[in-house]
């Protein structure tokens, strides 16, 4: 067993003979006393050397050296942390080459090639650290809400042997004799299993072969999935807003001195989140003389805009045009009372948008799309009229049509981008900050 204490642990222990291990931050050498700063996981202590002892004072120390102490914490009126640790012995466990290829005391900041190139020392740099603990904060916050809320973990294919989405961007692998794919969403299973086990999560990679060159897109992400069934769009909205609480709520309590020294303080958003209406957003951003028009995508320019034009850090889009969400996406059904009265209400002026809209939402958070969702179509011959309207075959959907054959519930669900989040809490302007070993695609390695 190894036996050692954490940093953490030394206040509980003053005066007690322990042994401590870690890393040499950085050394100072005086004339009669040595400094040394190690640090743990859980913080740094300054190990003070007397000249009195020339094994140790004398002993060849370097950045990031791996060290072993053995001695006692006592009070210090000098040192941070109100303790200092005086050692009886100190035993190298391992060496570290110098010098450091990536400035990871952030004096003089490394550029982000190098630092990628060298993550797993950035990973000692006290930002991407903390950018990091806050991003497993805010996946422990998604996972355990929903764990709480009685929805199952499922894991998906990444091999697959279809387009899911119907979309172009897929990776192409070979398999045995056979071509397979890298999936692009975990779309059809997490609907496969949402209409058996009615509420199911996931936390998964997914990839997209587009030739990106944005700061918010990946070629590899990790999405945060939910499905639902007995669910529409608005159920899983007021789910997505909760759950986003929640992670914000995790990241703000288990990572306050990550967040103070990335300088972000999060403030949580309050129930129920802002809707706007596609619609509304495009007159809004025509009225600012974006030139934009109904049925158009908004660029990351106008999410921005339309953010400030809504005033919320955080807010939906809803009721977004068919052609710019997935075949799958449920229309509004005209002939329901229920629809009809919400379309009513929601476009007094406009009678006819019904028929051009579906249950589709986009979550906006800190000006970009963090998340998107729709009420999905459960029924079969609805889902070939909607492939036909997009173009596409029903005859090369059957399998995913085939799903939805055998008692399949209304469902609705929504997936997170982990990096986008990660990103936007931590205020990071590059996505590749928020993914501990990004593909994008100039970079596969490390
Ligand atoms: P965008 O419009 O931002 O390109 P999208 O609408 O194509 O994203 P979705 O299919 O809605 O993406 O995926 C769900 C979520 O996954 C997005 O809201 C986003 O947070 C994240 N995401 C999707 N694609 C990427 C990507 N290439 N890089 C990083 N995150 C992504
Ligand atoms: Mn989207």
């Amino acid at each position: 067993m190894f036996d050692r204490i954490y940093v953490s642990e030394l206040e509980s222990s003053i005066g007690e003979k322990v042994n401590l291990a870690g890393w040499v931050t950085r050394t100072r050498d005086l004339k009669n006393i040595r400094f040394i700063v190690l640090r743990d996981k859980t913080g740094e202590i300054q190990v003070v050397v007397k000249s009195d002892s020339p094994e140790m004072f004398e002993l060849n120390l370097n950045r990031e050296d791996v060290i072993k102490v053995y001695g006692k914490a006592v009070p210090s009126k000098i040192a941070n942390a109100g303790l200092e640790f005086i050692p009886d012995s100190i035993e190298v466990l391992n060496r570290s080459e110098q010098p450091l290829p990536v400035d990871i005391l952030e004096n003089k900041k490394s550029d982000l090639e190098t630092r990628l190139n060298w993550r797993f020392l950035d990973f000692r740099a006290p930002t991407t650290n903390a950018i990091f603990r806050v991003q497993n904060a805010l996946v422990t916050g998604f996972r355990s809400w929903l764990t709480e809320h009685d929805y199952m973990e499922f894991q998906p294919p990444c091999i697959i042997g279809s387009a899911s989405e119907g979309g172009a961007d897929l990776f192409a692998i070979p398999y045995f004799e056979k071509q397979a794919y890298l999936a692009q969403s975990p779309q059809l299973y997490k609907q496969m299993c949402a209409i058996s086990f009615e509420k199911v999560f996931t936390i998964t990679p997914i990839w997209r072969a587009e030739k990106f060159n944005t700061p918010t897109h990946l070629n590899e992400v990790r999405q945060m999935d939910i499905e639902q069934a007995f669910a529409n769009d608005e159920d899983v909205m007021s789910v997505l807003e909760k759950v986003l609480v929640n992670m914000l709520k995790y990241a703000k309590e288990k990572t306050p001195d990550e967040l103070k020294l990335l300088e972000r303080d999060i403030n949580l958003p309050k129930f129920p989140l802002k809707r706007v209406s596609y619609t509304e957003a495009i007159q809004r951003l025509q009225d600012e003389g974006e030139s934009i028009l109904w049925g158009d995508d908004f660029t990351k320019t106008q999410e921005k805009l339309l953010t400030e034009l809504v005033g919320e850090e955080a807010f939906f889009l809803k009721d977004w045009p068919g052609e710019q969400k997935a075949f799958y996406a449920m229309p509004y059904n005209m002939e329901l009372e229920e629809d009809q009265k919400y379309l009513e209400q929601m476009y007094p002026e406009n009678q006819d948008i019904g028929r051009r809209i579906v249950r589709a939402f986009d979550c906006l958070y800190n000006g970009i799309e963090i998340s998107s969702g729709t009420m999905r179509i459960h029924l079969p011959d609805l889902l070939k009229e909607r492939l036909k309207f997009k173009g596409l075959n029903p005859e090369n959907f059957e399998y995913y049509i085939g799903a939805f054959r055998y008692g399949a519930p209304p469902h609705a669900g929504w997936s997170i981008g982990m990096e986008r989040i990660t990103m936007t809490v931590t205020g990071m302007d590059n996505i590749r900050e928020a993914c501990m070993f990004p593909r994008d695609r100039d970079r596969l390695v490390p």
